[in-house]
């Protein structure tokens, strides 16, 4: 078979065709990518003779998937699938497996730094420091102590509960699924509500769906303590961005820690977080260590392993 990468992983690739020896020792060809391919031309010319496709995170179009006419299998580095045209794929019988939890640790540990820098200050006394001033005027507070509140209690919100668990924090929960292993953590469930009113810190670990857009809008941001901190290292449109940025910009809430928007970035200059007070935002980075992306490139090739053998895993389609 061929095996075919479309776009690059984001690890050298002495390292992929490590991990790929397994297909060309089986042999099968593997089909290495190192830049990035800009347009749908080349990517259906590229795409066009392989019986399965290795992508990340850009978007899949019908367009590339009906010009590779012996497609069978794509094996996604990303969590999500949003990006594949699924419709066309079902139409193709075409198996879709996802890199389900290459980023628990990865995302986990960024919403922690995030939820640090807040609470104690990182980034403006840094500034502080650079423009010759002290300490004076500024004051932060321990992690401990602090109740989080976790919207979603799936693998990175658990990780979540388990990383601030051990700094001596409460945790609060809330999903449409009460999960055996968020109670065991000692997550207390409670409504969606309860979560933005009796948290310090409400954190958003949820999927994309009709139903979680915006779950984080005027009136759950209104709900927050004034000393509270949103983070959201999920999807972007969970949170109404707007609501987020007057709630600081009025000091209705204390801080926030962004890493995902409406759009991926750049996000545009008129974004109402890029002129909110009191602020963290990074570029949709949480994902994105050498040790998780080392790790995807694992699950990727183990996915087309376990569909080769006829028993796949990380089934999406
Ligand atoms: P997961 O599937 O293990 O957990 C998601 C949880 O959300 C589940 O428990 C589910 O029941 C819950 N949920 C679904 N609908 C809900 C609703 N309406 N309200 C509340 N909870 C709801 O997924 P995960 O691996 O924990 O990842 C969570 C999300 O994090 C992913 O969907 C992805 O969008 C995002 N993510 C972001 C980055 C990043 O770099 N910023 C990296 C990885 C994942």
């Amino acid at each position: 078979m061929k095996i075919t990468m479309l776009e690059p992983l984001g690890v050298k690739e002495e390292k992929i065709m490590e991990m790929a020896k397994r297909f060309t020792d089986a042999g099968h060809e593997f089909v290495f990518c190192g830049e990035p391919i800009k347009t749908e031309e080349e990517k259906a010319e590229r795409a066009k003779d392989a019986d399965v496709l290795i992508i990340a995170n850009s978007p899949l179009t019908s367009n590339v998937i009906n010009a590779a006419e012996n497609l069978k299998m794509i094996s996604v580095g990303f969590t999500g699938v949003d990006h594949v045209d699924l419709e066309a794929c079902e139409k193709k019988g075409i198996r879709v497996c996802n890199a389900q939890g290459y980023a628990t640790d990865s995302t986990g540990e960024m919403t922690v730094a995030l939820m640090l820098a807040c609470l104690r200050n990182v980034v403006p006394y840094d500034k502080v420091v650079r423009e010759g001033g002290t300490m004076h005027g500024f004051q932060h507070n321990t992690l401990k102590g602090k109740t989080i509140g976790i919207v979603g209690t799936g693998a990175i919100g658990r990780k979540v509960g388990e990383l601030t668990k051990a700094f001596g924090c409460r945790l609060l929960g809330y999903d449409v699924v009460e999960n055996q292993a968020a109670l065991d953590l000692g997550i207390e469930y409670k409504t969606l509500e309860e979560v933005f009113a009796e948290s310090d810190i409400v954190t958003m670990h949820a999927p994309l769906l009709d139903s979680t857009r915006n779950l984080a809008n005027e009136k759950t941001i209104g709900l927050m303590k004034k000393t509270g901190i949103l983070i959201n290292c999920a999807r972007g449109p969970l949170v109404d961005s707007q609501a987020l940025a007057d709630a600081l910009n009025e000091g209705r809430i204390a801080k926030a820690g962004i890493d995902v928007y409406e759009m991926e970035p750049p996000i545009p200059a008129e974004h109402p977080l890029l002129n909110a007070k009191n602020v963290i935002l990074t570029p949709h980075v949480a994902f994105y260590s050498e040790e998780s992306l080392e790790h995807r490139v694992g699950i990727v090739c183990d996915n087309i392993t376990a569909w080769m053998d006829g028993n796949p895993i990380n089934v999406k389609l």
